[in-house]
């Protein structure tokens, strides 16, 4: 099954001899105190030695969570063709940097290179690279055989990639650790998953005032962690809740803000558009953060390193950290977005062409899991920043009949490829 939404907590299994990475927190809790939820996040995600995605990266059917690219490569080829209709819709310009973040196995920019093969026609005379933002060494080796075939180059020398390989399809592909070391230019960015996995800071409101929830080590049974209190305000309390906030039990991640602000500035600076997937909210949800191992939920507080940890992204939040330097459109569901991206005729297409039952019923099933709304039709969501001239004319105010009206944006409206 999917990371599905909502719903934390869910039934504690037991952890595997697997303790290296709770022993260490172990022995940093008992050393130094309590840490915030968003520091215990980040060590069991991406600790270098011991992280979740460092060593075990558990993407797809064989590791812990299932996502829409892994699920169906009509997802991927949806997302490709957004970026053309994106492209064209922005005056064709004749380069073009697509940036994923967190790109997992490497499937989904994978099938958006078919995509662009298929179109090649189109994009003949653009020039475009591909850059991989990702911080695990074991994904990493996993994206350069999926898209490279494994001909890659560590470490080259005049850039600030620490590998290059060039794509099957011809296309050079470079890796980061962050976005920071992306060259500027005109870039498409893509986050399909990625905001989740990023650390979050949880608080909750209490008769003294708001406390940040914290992971400390239980005096009652040996090495087991449970969560605190914090017993006064923590810097954290101070800068990220608002003082009209109404819910009891706040879940902020301020890296994810951080990360919105540079795509935001980036795109403002050198143009593009960002499209952001992943379940979340819009600012009402309270407690999201939970573990999953095996594709079954885990108790995020057991065996640390050894499951994944997510928490439902704040849209509101992302809106907010853009600070107006570009427009935002949605979130909206992701049933809607491949509706509008034309989801259905490319469904029919390929059951036209299958010509086995098997290959048809997976087609159907895949569909089922991407659409329905009980499944990931609904609790996923497409989010986009994009200029703000893409939605505006500049002078549309002064005179409203001077220009052609702008080309809708996919996805959040329907498809017209012209
Ligand atoms: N986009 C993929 C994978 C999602 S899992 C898919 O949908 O299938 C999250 C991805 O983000 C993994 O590749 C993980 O290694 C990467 N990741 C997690 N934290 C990161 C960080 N701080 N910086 C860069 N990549 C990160």
């Amino acid at each position: 099954a999917a990371r599905l939404c909502s719903g934390a907590g869910g039934e504690a299994e037991a952890a595997d001899g697997d303790g290296a990475m709770l022993q260490h927190l172990a022995r940093k809790l008992r050393a130094s105190g309590p840490v915030t939820v968003a520091e215990y996040m980040r060590e069991a995600l991406t600790n270098p030695g011991q992280g979740y995605y460092t060593r075990r990266g558990g993407v797809g059917e064989s590791g812990d969570f299932i996502t829409s690219p892994e699920i169906s490569q009509v997802f991927g080829e949806l997302i490709g063709i957004w970026y053309i209709s994106e492209w064209m819709a922005m005056g064709k310009p004749n380069t073009f940097q697509l940036v994923e973040l967190g790109p997992g196995r490497g499937t989904l920019t994978h099938d958006i290179l078919r995509v662009f093969k298929q179109l090649a026609s189109v994009l003949s005379k653009c020039d475009v690279s591909v850059h991989l933002v990702e911080v695990s060494p074991k994904l990493s080796e996993t994206q350069a055989v999926m898209l490279t075939g494994g001909k890659v180059q560590p470490n080259p020398e005049d850039k600030s990639a620490y590998m290059q390989g060039v794509s099957k399809t011809g296309i050079p592909i470079f890796w980061y650790r962050d976005i920071q070391d992306v060259p500027p230019g005109y870039s498409f960015y893509l986050a399909h998953e990625f905001f989740d996995a990023l650390p979050i800071h949880k608080f909750q409101r209490t008769e003294k005032g708001w406390r940040e929830v914290l992971v400390d080590i239980d005096p009652e049974v040996p090495d087991q962690l449970r969560f605190v209190l914090s017993p006064s305000r923590t810097p954290a309390t101070q800068n990220f809740i608002q003082p009209e906030e109404t819910r009891d039990h706040v879940e902020v991640c301020p890296e994810a803000g951080v990360i919105v602000q540079r795509l935001a500035s980036r795109i403002e600076k050198d143009g593009g558009a960002a499209l952001v997937a992943d379940y979340g909210h819009d600012g009402t949800k309270t407690d999201t953060f939970r573990g999953f191992r095996n594709h079954k939920l885990h108790d995020v507080l057991s065996a640390p390193g050894t499951a994944d940890l997510t928490a439902d992204v704040d849209f509101s939040y992302l809106r907010k950290m853009a600070q107006g330097r570009t427009a935002t459109l949605g979130p909206i569901k992701q049933r809607e977005f491949l509706k509008n991206m034309g989801i259905d005729l490319r469904l029919q297409v390929l059951l036209q062409n299958s010509g086995d039952t098997a290959t048809r019923e997976q087609l159907l099933h895949s569909y089922d899991m991407l659409m329905n709304p009980e499944k990931m039709g609904d609790c996923f969501n497409f989010f986009a920043l994009l200029p703000h001239h893409r939605l505006l004319h500049p002078d549309k105010k002064d005179k409203p009949e001077s220009k052609s009206p702008l080309p809708p944006v996919a996805g959040f409206n329907e498809l017209l490829l012209k």
